[in-house]
């Protein structure tokens, strides 16, 4: 029996498909290199495309994170914490 599949997009392609958010965040995902492992889980399941990992290091653009959390949750090692922007 033959299946059919279907591919989803996990992320919509490009950065920053809400446009820049600098303006109307309040919450900012801060990341503990100490803590952080380079898993990538993070990068995997933003929604905007706006975490790198560079040489095993993570950064996150804030011109276009829309301050959602996913990073924070899904991190393993709980590396990313979300702190207010008037912080
Ligand atoms: S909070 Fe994290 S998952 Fe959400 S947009 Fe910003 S970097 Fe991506
Ligand atoms: S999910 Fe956590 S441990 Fe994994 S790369 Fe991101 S910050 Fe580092």
């Amino acid at each position: 029996m033959q299946h059919e599949y279907q591919y989803f997009p996990i992320t919509v392609p490009g950065k920053g498909a809400g446009g820049q958010t600098g303006t109307w965040r309040f919450v900012r995902p801060v990341v503990n290199l100490n803590k952080c492992i380079g898993c990538r889980a993070c990068w995997m399941f933003c929604p905007e495309a706006t975490i790198h990992v560079i040489d095993g290091k993570v950064e996150v653009d804030y011109d276009y994170c829309k301050g959602c959390g996913i990073c924070a949750n899904v991190c393993p090692v709980k590396a990313i914490l979300m702190e207010g922007e008037d912080q």
